[in-house]
């Protein structure tokens, strides 16, 4: 027996007996756990997953054991997806610190900082949210004004973000703040870690269209962060911000999976999620759609999305033995993950008619609720993470390297 084999028995034993019975049901849509201080657990078993990941390092498989990661290689961590996988086990955290600040800090980050945040991150203690975006700087970021001054070992931090996600429920935020002149831009930018827990940090809800608040306002007045918070060089942060934010496109691309039965996690799933739901609304006959243009459409959409599946697939084998993070070809994922995934609410849409056109209750069931808010909800994935356009204008100028 090879040594993977003996990983994966082990591993299957392990989740077999750890994973607790609630946490193999399918996930609910409001089901994530996100940790931090101020969650509220929808099930002590949520709770006792997450403390059983957490404590082996699974939540973040790949990172180094040093600082709490599960330290597997590229071939273990496939085999633990897989095995969770085929145990229908939930994700133990969902966390803006697992995918975006954690890689960031990893690769930038002195010893003394990743010992301090990387294991809270693992184990779901400490919930982070995204400060970059502010009025008058989104996709032209590096314009960003809000400043930290130096003042004996800390920074006085003023100014305001916006399109926070999550801000209201989180204990810490990772910053673009200014700490250098305006121009030239770039230079000027520094990376601090701030505590949302002090008088000096509000945040206020703004309200979506899907119905939902996820988002806030986030108002720095003179807050203090000691200078132990500053990550990488003073008026070094734009190389963590872009690093970071490769992190998250790749993230976000995964939303272009839906459909796909090429995701790398397992086999035998089917990819014809939106055939299915189109069934329950529009005329069939013999099991196949009677509209011959929505079934070349749901068609075209499983393709794509399959195709997509194993181009994500083929990338990720390609990095397996390079230690390089994620590149700027990233872009190319997110800018087809989101369109991907707004065309297919499209069709559902399409498919579903005027059920399709429910707010709440009444004659619409929650399946149908949920789908029209999702597809409400959608429209931000070109927006998020860096808009499609910008995700172009990275494309032709990091990728193929075409005049500006
Ligand atoms: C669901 C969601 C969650 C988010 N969460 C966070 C978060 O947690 N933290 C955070 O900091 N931010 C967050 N954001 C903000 C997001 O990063 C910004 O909305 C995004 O970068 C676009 O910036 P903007 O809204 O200021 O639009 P603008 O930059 O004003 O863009 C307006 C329009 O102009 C186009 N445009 C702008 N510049 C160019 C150009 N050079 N070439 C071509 N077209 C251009 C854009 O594509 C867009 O269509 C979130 C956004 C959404 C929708």
């Amino acid at each position: 027996m090879s040594n993977l084999d003996i990983f994966r028995q082990e591993t299957r034993q392990w989740l077999e007996e750890n994973c607790p019975a609630e946490m193999r049901k399918p996930m609910t849509a409001d089901g994530a756990c996100w940790g931090g201080r101020n969650f509220k657990f929808s099930h002590p078993d949520q709770k006792l997953w997450l403390e059983r990941m957490g404590e082996k390092g699974w939540t973040a498989p790949t990172w180094p054991s040093e600082y709490g990661g599960g330290g597997l290689n590229y071939d273990e961590n496939k085999i633990l997806a897989e095995e969770l996988f085929k145990l229908g086990a939930r994700p133990a955290l969902a966390s803006f610190g697992i995918w975006m600040l954690g890689p960031a800090l990893l690769e930038y980050a002195s010893h003394e900082q990743k010992m301090e945040h990387i294991p809270k991150i693992v184990k779901g203690e400490i919930r982070w949210c995204q400060g970059y975006s502010e009025p008058g700087a989104g996709s032209d970021l590096a314009s960003l004004k809000t400043k930290a001054v130096e003042d004996g070992n800390n920074f006085i931090v003023n100014g305001q973000k916006v399109w926070t996600s999550y801000a209201d429920e989180c204990d810490m935020i990772f910053t673009l703040v200014r700490t250098g002149p305006q121009e030239p831009k770039h230079n000027g930018i520094s990376f601090l870690l701030i505590d949302m827990d002090q008088p000096g940090v509000e945040t206020k809800p703004i309200k979506l269209i899907s119905g939902k608040s996820p988002f806030c306002e986030t108002f720095f007045t003179d807050a203090v962060v000691p200078k132990t918070n500053l990550v990488h060089d003073l008026n070094k942060g734009w190389d963590v911000a872009k690093n970071l934010l490769q992190h998250e496109r790749k993230m976000l691309a995964s939303m272009g999976l839906g459909g796909s039965s090429a995701g790398g996690k397992g086999k035998g799933k089917s990819g014809s999620g939106l055939a299915n739901l189109s069934k329950k609304y529009v005329e069939s006959s013999e099991g196949k759609i009677s509209d011959e243009g929505l079934r070349q459409k749901i068609a075209k959409s499983d393709m794509d999305a399959h195709a997509f599946g194993l181009t994500l697939r083929r990338a990720s084998e390609e990095a397996k033995n390079s230690n390089h993070g994620p590149s700027a070809a990233t872009s190319i994922f997110k800018f087809f993950g989101s369109e991907h995934n707004k065309r297919r609410y499209e069709i559902m849409l399409e498919a579903m008619g005027t059920q399709g056109l429910g707010w709440e209750g009444g004659e619409f069931g929650p399946e149908e609720l949920a789908v029209t808010r999702e597809w409400l909800r959608t429209k931000a994935n070109s927006i998020e993470g860096g808009t499609s356009e910008v995700q172009l204008n990275v494309i032709s100028k990091r990728v193929l390297d075409l005049p500006q």
